[in-house]
C-alpha cells in the first residue's frame, strides 16, 4: 500500500518489490504516474552520476506492471480485511490508508495536510471508527505561519529582487511544493504583484506539472477551472520550461528571472547547479520553501545566516562563496500541531502510533493528546492490539450502501442553478433520513466518482454541481473579474481598427460548441502573409471568449511588433509638439541649406503609429529611432524634432554622429571590459558598425515554432569583420522576436569579444 509519491514514502519501492516480486502495489493513478516518473528519473540520474545503481530499469518496470491503481472511496478486500484509500489532502494524489479488521480498525495517515493548497482541497476529516491510528508527526512541535502571510512574504521579496535586476531561485520538492509556487507566482504576475520577467521551470518538476491535467477529479477545483481557462495548469507564456544544459546556460544570462527547480534542498539536480553559479552573486537570492533535511546542502545554507565573514557553502563536489540573499519561506504540506491534535481527537482512537517525525516533534504531540496508550514507533517495534467491536464497523453494510448509480445521482443532483449543494442534505433525502457521517461521507465520495459533484476546496460540506449548466451559470469571482476587465480593456475594438488602419481583413472567428455551455473561441489573422492566431480561448459566454482571443491575437502582435522599441509620445510631449510645429521647422531648415527633403516612414502598429524619419546626406543616411504615438501626426512631429535637434546641432553633419555621442569604445580601451550594468548587445554591435569595427551585422529567424499565442522563435545573429571574416553566434530561442534578437544579440557580442582579430582592432590607431 503506498499513501503517496514523494521520494521518503516510495524511493525504495524497486527494491521491496524485487524483494515480494509476486506483491500488488496499490496507490491512486496519480500516485501510480507520479512514482513512475520520479523512479524513471531516477535510473537515468543514478547512470548519469556513475553511482553503483541500486536497481535497474527491468525492476522499475517490473514494479510499474505491479501496480494496481485504487481510487479514493474504493475499497479493497484482501482475506478479511477491507481496505479503503481516503484522500490526505498534502500532495496530488495522497491518501491516508484504512484497514477494516475483525480485530479493530487501523487507520494510517501517510503524510497529510488539513488546510486547502493551490493543487488540492482540504483534507476530508475521515469519517470511519478509528482504533489503532498511525499518524505521521513532522510538525509535531510546530505551528504553521499563516499560509496567506507566508505566500505574501515570497511575493513581496521575490518583487524587490527582480525588481532590482536580480534573478532568484526558489530550489523546490518536484511533486507538489514547485506546483504550490509556481501558482504562487502566476497569481502574483496576474495581479502585477511582481514585475514581468521570466519564470523558469527546470527539473523533474516539468514533467510533473503535466501529470496534474490527467487527474481532474484529484485536483482543486480552482486548479481545474484555471487550466480549462488558460490550457495548461502551470505553463504561461511567462512561465516557461528549461530544457537542457545549454538553455540552463541561457536562463543564467537571461537578467532578472526567477529560477523554479528541484531538488528541493539542493542535494543534486539543476537546483544545485543554478545555486552554485548564483550563491555568489550578490544581487541574486535563493529563498528556500520546504523541509531541509539535517544533511542537505539547503540547510547547510540556512546555517550560514549566522557565519559573520567568508560564507563557504558545498555544492556537489563544488565549494562556492555565498555573497547572494538567502531566505525560508513556509509553505507546508503538513498539519501542524494544533490540526493534528484536532484530527485525532475527532477520530477518537484507542491507540496513537507516532511516526515520521524527529523525537521533539513525536514528544510534544504526545504530550498533546488526550489517547492514553500512545507508541513511540520506532524500526522493528511490534505492536500488538486486539480491541472490542463498536458499534459501527466498516464491514458492517447494509443494501443502502449499494454505490448510487449515476442515473439517479444526476436525477438528485438535478440541473446546476450556480447555488452550492449541501452534502448533508443530500445524504438525508437519498436515504430519507439523517444517517451517521461515515454512511455520510461514504455517500460523498460516491457522488464524487460520478463526476456530477465536485467539494469545495475549503469547506468539504459544500458540494457544487457539475451537470449540465453548471459551468455558465457558475462563473467563478475570478473569471467575472477577468470579463469586468475585458470590458474595460475592449481588446476587439483595439484589434478591428488595427486591422483598418492597417487595411488588413477582419479576423477570421470561429466558434466551438461545447458541452459545459461555455464558448470557445478562436481568431485569426493575416499579417503580412504569415497567420496568426489566438489558439481556442474559453470563457462563460461568447462575448468574454472574443474579448479574451482578441486580447491573446494583440498580444501576440505587438510583441512581433516591438522588435524595434520606440519612444512612446505622451501627452504633454504632444501638447508641445503640436504647438511648435518641428516638422515645419525641420522643412524650412532643409530647403533654406538646399538639403535633401527629409522622409517620414509611418507605420501603424496596435495602440497607434509609428515613426521614423531620415534624410540623405554625404552618400550616407541620418536616421531618428522611432516615435510612437496615438495619431500618425504627432509621431511625425516626434521624429521631425529629433532630426531637427540632430541636424542643427550637427556640425559635420556626418552620419555617425549619433554614435559618437553614445560612447564608442575608446581607441586603446578593450570592448570587453565590462561595467556594472552592460548596454543591450543589439545596440553595441550598432555602435561597432558605426565606428567601423564591424562592416555589417543581422539575424537570421531560422525556425518559428508553437502556436502563435505561445510562439518560439529560434534566431542566430552574424557580424561581417573588416577583414572580410564572417562571425555567427546561436541558434537561441524565445518568446518572441525581440527577445530573440537581444538574446542572439547577446551571444554575438560574447563570441566577438572572444575573437582576438576583433578585440585586435582596438589596439590599432583608428
Ligand atoms: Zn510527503
Ligand atoms: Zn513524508
Amino acid at each position: 500500500m503506498v499513501t503517496h509519491a514523494h521520494s521518503d514514502h516510495t524511493g525504495a519501492l524497486p527494491v521491496v518489490h524485487e524483494a515480494y516480486p509476486e506483491v500488488p502495489i496499490y496507490l491512486t493513478p496519480p500516485t501510480q504516474e507520479l512514482v513512475s516518473i520520479l523512479q524513471r528519473d531516477a535510473l537515468k540520474l543514478m547512470d548519469r552520476e556513475g553511482d553503483v545503481p541500486l536497481y535497474n530499469e527491468r525492476q522499475v518496470e517490473s514494479m510499474i506492471e505491479m501496480f494496481r491503481p485504487v481510487h479514493h472511496g474504493d475499497r479493497i478486500q484482501v482475506g478479511d480485511i477491507e481496505i479503503v484509500y481516503l484522500p490526505a489532502s498534502h500532495i496530488l494524489g495522497a491518501s491516508m490508508v484504512y484497514f477494516g479488521t475483525p480485530a479493530g480498525n487501523v487507520m494510517f495517515t501517510g503524510d497529510y495536510s488539513v488546510d486547502a493548497q493551490r493543487t488540492v482541497p482540504a483534507l476530508d476529516r475521515p469519517a470511519l471508527p478509528v482504533d489503532l491510528l498511525v499518524t505521521e508527526t513532522t510538525y509535531g512541535n510546530r505551528m504553521h505561519a499563516d499560509r496567506r502571510t507566508s505566500e505574501n512574504l515570497l511575493v513581496s521579496r521575490v518583487a524587490q529582487v527582480v525588481e532590482a535586476g536580480g534573478r532568484v531561485l526558489i530550489p523546490a520538492f518536484a511533486i507538489g511544493r514547485a506546483q504550490e509556487v509556481l501558482l504562487i507566482l502566476k497569481q502574483a504576475l496576474r495581479n502585477k504583484k511582481i514585475p514581468e520577467c521570466p519564470i523558469f521551470v527546470d527539473g523533474m518538476v516539468r514533467s510533473v506539472c503535466g501529470v496534474y491535467s490527467h487527474h481532474a477529479r484529484y485536483v482543486s477545483r480552482s486548479l481545474l477551472r484555471d487550466s480549462q481557462r488558460s490550457g495548461h495548469p502551470f505553463f504561461t507564456g511567462t512561465i516557461t520550461a528549461v530544457g537542457n544544459a545549454q538553455e540552463r546556460k541561457d536562463v543564467l544570462s537571461a537578467g532578472a528571472c526567477v529560477i523554479v527547480a528541484s531538488s528541493g534542498m539542493l542535494s543534486g539536480g539543476p537546483s544545485a547547479f543554478y545555486a552554485g553559479e548564483m550563491a555568489p552573486v550578490a544581487t541574486d537570492a535563493i529563498l528556500i520553501t520546504g523541509y531541509q533535511d539535517e544533511e542537505s546542502p539547503g540547510r547547510a545554507l540556512l546555517n550560514l545566516a549566522e557565519e559573520t565573514g567568508s560564507r563557504p557553502l558545498r555544492l556537489g563536489d563544488k565549494v562556492v562563496d555565498v555573497r547572494c540573499a538567502f531566505e525560508t519561506y513556509s509553505l507546508s504540506a503538513h498539519a501542524d500541531r494544533m490540526q493534528m491534535v484536532g484530527l485525532i481527537e475527532a477520530m477518537r482512537p484507542r491507540t496513537v502510533v507516532l511516526v515520521h517525525g524527529d523525537m521533539p516533534a513525536k514528544t510534544m504531540l504526545a504530550d498533546s493528546l488526550g489517547c492514553n496508550d500512545i507508541v513511540y514507533g520506532e524500526e522493528g517495534v511490534r505492536i500488538t492490539r486486539r480491541y472490542a467491536r463498536r458499534r459501527h464497523s466498516v464491514l458492517e453494510r447494509s443494501a443502502e450502501d449499494e454505490p448510487i448509480t449515476p442515473e439517479a445521482a444526476a436525477a438528485l443532483i438535478g440541473p446546476s442553478t450556480g447555488e452550492p449543494l449541501r452534502a448533508a442534505k443530500l445524504a438525508e433525502a437519498w436515504f430519507g433520513k439523517r444517517v451517521a457521517a461515515f454512511r455520510q461521507e461514504r455517500f460523498v465520495q460516491q457522488l464524487e466518482q460520478t463526476g456530477l459533484v465536485r467539494r469545495d476546496d475549503h469547506r468539504r460540506g459544500i458540494l457544487w454541481a457539475q451537470t449540465k449548466a453548471a459551468m455558465p451559470a457558475d462563473p467563478s469571482p475570478e473569471d467575472l473579474l477577468l470579463a469586468e476587465a475585458l470590458k474595460v480593456e475592449n481588446p476587439k475594438g483595439k484589434l478591428l481598427e488595427w486591422c483598418m488602419r492597417r487595411r488588413l481583413e477582419r479576423p477570421e472567428m470561429r466558434e466551438q460548441p461545447e458541452d459545459t455551455g461555455w464558448h470557445v473561441v478562436e481568431m485569426e489573422l493575416e499579417v503580412d502573409g504569415e497567420r496568426v492566431s489566438s489558439g481556442p480561448q474559453r470563457a462563460y459566454t461568447k462575448k468574454v471568449a472574443e474579448q479574451l482571443a482578441a486580447k491573446v491575437l494583440l498580444d501576440s502582435l505587438s510583441s512581433q511588433e516591438q522588435i524595434l522599441e520606440a519612444t512612446a509620445v505622451d501627452e504633454t510631449r504632444q501638447a508641445v509638439l503640436e504647438q511648435q510645429n518641428p516638422k515645419g521647422k525641420l522643412l524650412e531648415f532643409c530647403a533654406q541649406r538646399k538639403l535633401p527633403t527629409p522622409q517620414f516612414e509611418v507605420v501603424a502598429v496596435v495602440g497607434g503609429f509609428r515613426c521614423v524619419a531620415n534624410i540623405g546626406l554625404n552618400g550616407g543616411t541620418l536616421e531618428t529611432q522611432p516615435f510612437q504615438a496615438t495619431r500618425a501626426k504627432v509621431a511625425e512631429q516626434a521624429a521631425a524634432a529629433e532630426l531637427y535637434e540632430q541636424l542643427r546641432s550637427s556640425k559635420t553633419q556626418r552620419p555617425s554622429r549619433k554614435a559618437a555621442q553614445s560612447a564608442p569604445p575608446a581607441a586603446g580601451a578593450s570592448p570587453v571590459a565590462r561595467g556594472p550594468k552592460r548596454p543591450d548587445a543589439r545596440m553595441q554591435l550598432n555602435e561597432w558598425r558605426q565606428t567601423k569595427h564591424l562592416v555589417s551585422f543581422g539575424y537570421d529567424l531560422v525556425d518559428h515554432q508553437g502556436p502563435s499565442h505561445q510562439p518560439i522563435f529560434v534566431m542566430t545573429a552574424w557580424a561581417e569583420l573588416p577583414g572580410g571574416d564572417r562571425c555567427t553566434a546561436g541558434p537561441v530561442t524565445a518568446g518572441s522576436k525581440k527577445e530573440a534578437q537581444m538574446a542572439a544579440a547577446d551571444a554575438l557580442r560574447t563570441v566577438l569579444e572572444a575573437d582576438a582579430s576583433f578585440t585586435g582592432l582596438w589596439s590599432k590607431p583608428s
